[in-house]
């Protein structure tokens, strides 16, 4: 059959990924549909709540300048947390304005503005059920409502990519392969958010909390919690694998309601009320389980193809960038007529050389690793810190040094040495591999 083509490229999925896509195809001059399952781009999107100014002036410009935001993050934290305490790492720099706190449905709601703007044609609330194929080349998608043909789909339809099983570009995920988190967002009255976590009423500061560990009764859970102070909410929330959530047979939002509770995060949150409450699913497959990720006729981006930093709570940024690599990759195959494998290979070429894939190599086995010595990291270390500290803080009449060698000794004595010479190895690998990367 001929093919009567509706557009020159196709892009399934309006998050950060598709409408970067999107806006790149269009901006050349090139018809570009972009389809998405949700009733309005966004309102079934779910993140911690940063987005990075350096990826959205990549795809928007001067643009970001009206960005909807709520606060700029410039004050972050990472907190080891025990039983009854914790130890902080704190960094705030006012001059920063690296990432702002917006919400997801304001964020695709404005992204989506300028995407139509510039002459990207959106189609909310239809679902893409499945890619259309001819010569053994992907040539459209078959949705809901009815069927849409184009030479290049940008498959962007997020971690649970159904389109890249379709097409067998992904391999088999495990439990262990994903991250599974729950989030609430909690209302405050502005005043005392504003007062409690120091910030400006202008939204010119706002903070970042990161919590390693906390509740002790699963020693090697490997989990992190989150915290974004917003205008007048805060976004709390819990991340672990699903591996270990199957082991202790665990539901995500029993661990919230936990570290809620923790006597450094309760006092955060207080007075505050749930007004939304989300999970969502985060892909650790990075550069390891890396997805084919092109064949002829489409290419296969963002969260889809698995392409997140967790460590750095960066996804949105490998989202826009790889979508918009995608984009300039259909346009190089529009330009030739040739929509091949061979042709669309380029994408890979595009993305090697991106922050992209060097980061995902050079993190590939530090998730891996960490979550080997989850119980280092959650359990022993949090309370060793603890004890060290204790004495430190102790004014007892009692001699230091005694206590010091008490407790180097009790620090061997509790623990096996080897398992102390696998974390230095593991966390050892870790560095160096972030630290030579490629
Ligand atoms: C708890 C949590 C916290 C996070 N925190 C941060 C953070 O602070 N900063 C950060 O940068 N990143 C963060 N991330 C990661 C970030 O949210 C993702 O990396 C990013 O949203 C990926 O964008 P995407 O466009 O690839 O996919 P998504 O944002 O998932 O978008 C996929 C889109 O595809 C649509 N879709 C799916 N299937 C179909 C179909 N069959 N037909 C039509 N449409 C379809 C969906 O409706 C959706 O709109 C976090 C993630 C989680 C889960």
């Amino acid at each position: 059959m001929d093919i009567n083509f509706n557009a020159d490229v196709i892009v399934v999925g309006a998050g950060p990924c598709g409408i970067s896509a999107s806006m790149s195809v269009a901006l050349n001059g090139k018809k570009v549909v972009l389809i998405d399952k949700s009733q309005y781009a966004g309102s079934k999107n779910m993140y911690g709540g940063a987005v990075y100014d350096c990826a959205l002036r990549e795809v928007f410009k001067d643009e970001v300048d009206n960005l909807p935001y709520e606060r700029i993050i410039n004050s972050n934290s990472w907190t080891f947390l025990n039983d009854t305490g914790s130890f902080e790492l704190k960094y705030k720099d006012n001059s920063l304005k690296n990432a702002y706190a917006i919400k997801r449905f304001n964020l695709e709601k404005w992204m989506i503005g300028i995407a139509k703007k510039n002459g990207v044609y959106y189609i909310p609330n239809t679902k893409v059920n499945d890619l259309i194929k001819k010569d053994g080349a992907v040539v459209g998608v078959e949705t809901n409502l009815e069927k849409y043909y184009a030479p290049v789909v940008i498959i962007a339809d997020g971690v649970n990519s159904m389109l890249a099983k379709k097409l067998n570009l992904r391999q088999k995920y495990t439990p262990k392969d994903m991250l599974l988190s729950a989030k609430e967002t909690l209302k405050l009255d502005k005043k005392t958010l504003e007062n409690r976590f120091n910030l400006s009423p202008d939204g010119k500061n706002g903070v970042c909390k990161m919590f390693f560990g906390g509740i002790e009764e699963y020693k090697d859970l490997f989990m992190m919690s989150f915290l974004y102070t917003f205008k007048d909410t805060i976004m709390l929330g819990v991340g672990a694998s699903l591996q270990d959530l199957t082991k202790y047979k665990l539901n995500i939002n029993e661990l919230l309601d936990k570290i809620k509770l923790h006597p450094d995060i309760s006092p955060l949150i207080e007075g505050s009320r749930t007004i939304e409450y989300s999970a969502h699913l985060i892909p650790e497959t990075g550069y390891n389980k890396l997805p084919k990720l092109y064949t002829s006729g489409a290419l296969l981006a963002g969260d889809a193809s698995g392409f997140i930093n967790s460590i750095h709570s960066e996804g949105t940024n490998f989202a826009l960038i790889s979508g918009k690599l995608a984009g300039e990759s259909a346009l190089f195959a529009l330009e030739n007529n040739d929509f091949s494998q061979s042709t669309l290979s380029i994408y890979k070429k595009k993305l090697d050389k991106s922050f992209i894939l060097k980061d995902l190599y050079s993190y590939r086995n530090v998730i891996d690793k960490l979550h080997s010595r989850s119980k280092s990291l959650s359990f022993y270390y949090p309370k060793k810190i603890k004890e060290f500290f204790n004495i430190i803080l102790s004014a007892d009449c009692k001699s230091k040094s005694k206590h010091f060698r008490k407790f180097f000794f009790n620090f061997i004595k509790d623990r096996n040495i080897f398992e102390i010479i696998k974390d230095v190895f593991a966390f050892s690998k870790c560095a160096l591999d972030v630290f030579f990367g490629r």
